[in-house]
């Protein structure tokens, strides 16, 4: 059993009150979190950091964020062990997936941090220098589906441009964020740089939010909490990062190379148990290839291996949405069943034959269910992949158009005869109700920016 503490001031700070982590892999406890329900000892801390951190020179804290590139990745191994102990996940996915990407995130911000440049704007009789400054104090707020690669996305940039950080994982993932709290007290990484607090989202989550000393929030979750999160920090004029849910389409065109796009559309599928924001939970195949595509897919997610999906209380959303599909005249083709053993284990399920505007096909279910649907000409294939409120991702399987279709979709990433493939340097984020801002290279290193324009009058 794991005593997870929060890490304030750089000391491991232990609390009266706590609540259970259950693995989803037997529902066996596996940790006690503490209940945080207030940030104002993470505030002082960070506040008290923030002048030495901020006057660090950049090159300075890219050497920081190496030494924790470093001692996790020497721990790499353990890193996977607890993800895949917290969230049910495969231990080579928590290993390739998830450890590996945590530890090149910083590594990523470190060589980004590097090679940057400031900004000069010449004029005919003056010259503009852009200042960067740290925003201060910011909070950051993560999801349970990649806990330390999603929050060390945003640990990485915020530390490299001076900020101190009072950052909140997922109550149910809170293992990775504890163990990157104690990797950041061995390396020496200064007291109150980064505080790590645990608990639920409406109380501790919440209460870094509406903390008027915390400057920005960097937030990754579901585009209800999204809502309320823009709700709350808007009014203070808070810089707001917003990452939020999907529903995203995996278009497959006449002409795709079949041994390329079913290998791909399953992963995009049911990597994860289908809880990535980027999975493609929608099938769009071409008439034409229909039945050739549906026989090969259907055979290969018999042997995609998958984890369970979070915890009982997701199993039975995403039960309910089987169950809704069936209500809406959609046929199961695979899985469709719980399974019958300790833990939240559920079937990969195919759903066809349903409606591309019903609510199974256009609402956000985050486990490891698709629809697939046929379409005949490439303008319904793109009018039904932009049909949702959603707007994140994509993917097109095409020898000769994909670019051309990617163009018009309604989404901030799209892939093409390819999934997942990611460049760090790139622009990440969704369009309409998934989210506000970027995040990646440049877009974050400005999210955590404050910028002075100084203008010189020449003699
Ligand atoms: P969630 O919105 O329930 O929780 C996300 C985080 O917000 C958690 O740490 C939670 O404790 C906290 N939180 C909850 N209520 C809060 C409040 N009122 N104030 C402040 N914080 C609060 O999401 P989840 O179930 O953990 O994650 C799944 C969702 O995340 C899915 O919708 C998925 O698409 C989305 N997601 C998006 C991306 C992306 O990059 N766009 C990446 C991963 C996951």
């Amino acid at each position: 059993m794991i005593e997870v503490h929060n890490l304030v001031g750089g000391k491991f700070v232990k609390l009266q009150e706590t609540f259970d982590d259950v693995s989803p892999l037997n529902d066996e406890i596996i940790a006690t979190v503490p209940r945080t329900k207030d940030v104002d000892d993470a505030v002082i801390a960070a506040e008290s950091a923030l002048d030495s951190w901020s006057k660090l020179t950049l090159i300075e804290r890219c050497d920081w964020l190496d030494k924790i590139a470093d001692e996790l990745e020497n721990q790499i191994d353990e890193v996977a062990r607890l993800e895949s102990l917290d969230t049910g996940k495969p231990q080579e996915v928590a290993l390739n997936v998830d450890a590996s990407r945590s530890v090149y995130n910083f590594r990523f911000f470190a060589d980004f941090g590097r090679k940057m440049t400031s900004q000069t704007f010449e004029m005919e009789d003056a010259m503009n220098f852009v200042m960067r400054k740290p925003v201060g104090i910011v909070g950051l707020i993560s999801p349970w589906n990649l806990p330390l690669y999603l929050l060390s996305w945003k640990v990485a940039p915020a530390l490299l441009m001076g900020n101190t950080i009072i950052a909140k994982p997922s109550e149910l993932t809170p293992l990775t964020a504890y163990f990157l709290g104690q990797v950041s007290v061995k390396v020496g990484l200064p007291d109150g740089v980064l505080n790590i607090v645990q608990g639920y989202g409406p109380e501790v989550g919440h209460a870094i939010v509406e903390h008027p000393k915390i400057k920005a929030i960097s937030f990754t979750g579901g585009t209800s909490t999204g809502k309320i999160v823009a709700a709350t920090a808007a009014p203070m004029f808070k810089k707001i990062s917003l990452e939020l849910g999907g529903k995203n389409a995996a278009i497959v065109m006449d002409d795709a190379d079949l041994n390329l796009a079913v290998p791909g559309v399953v992963r995009s599928s049911f990597l994860n148990s289908g809880q990535i924001c980027l999975c493609g939970s929608r099938v769009l195949i071409h008439d034409s290839i229909y039945d050739d595509f549906m026989k090969a897919y259907l055979q290969q997610v018999r042997d995609f291996k998958i984890g369970p999906v979070i915890s009982n209380q997701h199993l039975e959303k995403v039960l309910s949405y089987i169950k809704l599909a069936k209500d809406e005249g959609g046929e199961i083709l695979f899985g469709g069943s719980a399974i019958d053993k300790p833990g939240a284990w559920i079937q990969p399920t195919v759903v066809g034959n349903i409606s591309h505007m019903s609510r199974t096909a256009t609402e956000e279910i985050f486990g490891p269910v698709v629809t697939v649907h046929r379409f005949k000409t490439e303008a319904e294939a793109i009018s039904i992949a932009n049909c949702t409120e959603y707007g994140l991702s994509g993917s097109v399987w095409s020898k000769s158009r994909g670019k051309e279709i990617a163009e018009k979709l309604e989404s901030g990433v799209i892939w093409v005869n390819t999934w997942l493939h990611r460049d760090l340097r790139t622009p990440f984020g969704g369009v309409k109700n998934s989210g506000v801002g970027r995040e990646g290279g440049q877009w974050s290193v400005d999210f955590f920016s404050e910028f002075s324009n100084i203008c010189v009058k020449n003699d």
